[in-house]
């Protein structure tokens, strides 16, 4: 436990980090984002290039005075959408290499024996060395990635993901890396991890800003390319490190594949998990010595119609909650659950009004903060 020092404030560490894509925390203004307890939030380069351009950021006053976000903020480095545009949406897989994470119908080929061939299980060890993702191409040098907005190519090496994150204007910036896909053999995955270690090298050259640069441990679930990987980036200059990547078969390898690697880097340097952090991952996450990590599912949840409470997820969607007249959580003190009840919630996401959408992203967001808090204090009374 400790804190962070930004040039926009303090944060106090473990946190979650939510997530603002393109400078928004989805369905919030910044005011009620920072209602919810929020210290710091993560936007994205790769969107924010594309849509409005870091010019129109910069043009601003820089992204905190641009969406009026006083506190603390980072933006990642591009490299997830190297994994995300690319063989993750080849294969239609996330972080995770466990079967219910890999969805078969989202990869193309497996259909073309026709509509009764059996599907073949996906297995790691699928993508190797010299394999290219449909629609980028990686190269020593960097990525050429097709825009989903217009389809126009665009090059993102380690040099343009920092000019750009220097036009943001971000308290903490990322290095680009490639982040692997969970398919990837071992030499893939070693081979891909010169191209992270090159990357921030150059990354950590070209910066001219006064802004924290993070570089980014790869390694993906193999145990010595990960402790190479801390080893090497650890040594580096860096003012805090981010851990990306596939995390395992599941949740359990998850923790241990985060201890080898938290257990190499430089103890006194603040350690950012990308993109983990379901309420069942946190008490890992944080016993692990892991600062601050980043995760969409309270906001990504909320906007499905589902709400994190003491007694579980709850599908406001579900009819039965019409009848419901008491709050998301009778133990909750956001100002959603003091003014609104499910009876309500329900007949706004039936009645498709936006606004519903609204509370429960309030309410997620609050909870899991409030989740956070409860696992420190458990921690700081020896609970756990
Ligand atoms: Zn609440």
């Amino acid at each position: 436990m400790g804190v962070l020092e930004t040039s926009h404030g303090v944060v106090e560490t473990p946190c979650l980090v939510p997530v603002a894509t393109q400078a928004v925390v989805k369905t919030l203004e910044s005011k009620e984002v920072e209602q919810t307890k929020s210290q710091i939030l993560i936007a994205n380069t790769f969107w924010l290039h594309l849509r409005p351009g870091e010019k129109i950021v910069d043009k601003a006053g820089g992204i905190h005075k641009f969406m009026n976000w006083k506190k603390p903020l980072m933006t990642d480095s591009a490299g997830y959408q190297v994994f995300s545009l690319g063989f993750g949406k080849d294969f239609g897989v996330g972080k995770f290499s466990s079967a219910n994470q890999i969805f078969p119908a989202a990869r193309p080929a497996l259909s073309q024996g026709g509509a009764h061939s059996p599907r073949k299980n996906l297995l790691a060890d699928e993508i190797r060395v010299g394999q290219q993702p449909k629609s980028l191409k990686i190269t020593p040098d960097g990525v050429f990635f097709r825009s989903p907005i217009n389809g126009d190519e665009l090059f993102i090496g380690p040099k343009e993901s920092i000019k750009i994150q220097e036009k943001i204007g971000a308290d903490i910036i990322f290095a680009f890396d490639e982040c692997t896909p969970p398919l990837a053999d071992y030499n893939y995955v070693k081979k891909s991890l010169e191209k992270t270690h090159k990357w921030a090298k150059t990354c950590l050259k070209s910066k001219k800003t006064k802004q924290s640069l993070y570089g980014i441990v790869q390694g993906s679930r193999f145990k010595d390319l990960r402790l190479e990987s801390a080893k090497f980036i650890g040594k580096m200059d860096f003012d805090g490190f981010g851990i990306g990547g596939e995390f395992g078969k599941d949740k359990k390898t998850m923790g241990q594949m985060v201890q080898w690697v938290v257990d190499e880097l430089p103890e006194k340097k603040p350690r950012h998990l990308l993109g983990v952090g379901y309420l069942e991952d946190m008490e890992l996450i944080i016993k692990s010595g892991v600062d601050t990590f980043d995760c969409t599912v309270p906001t990504h949840y909320a906007r499905r119609g589902i709400a994190f409470t003491s007694e579980g997820k709850l599908n406001l969607n579900q009819i039965k909650f019409l009848k419901k007249n008491e709050p998301l959580d009778k133990n909750c003190t956001c100002s959603v659950c003091l003014n609104y009840k499910k009876d309500y919630i329900c007949h706004l996401l039936r009645a498709k009004e936006i606004t519903a959408l609204k509370l429960i992203t309030f309410h997620n967001l609050w909870y899991f903060n409030n989740f956070v808090d409860d696992i420190k204090l458990k921690i700081k009374e020896g609970k756990i």
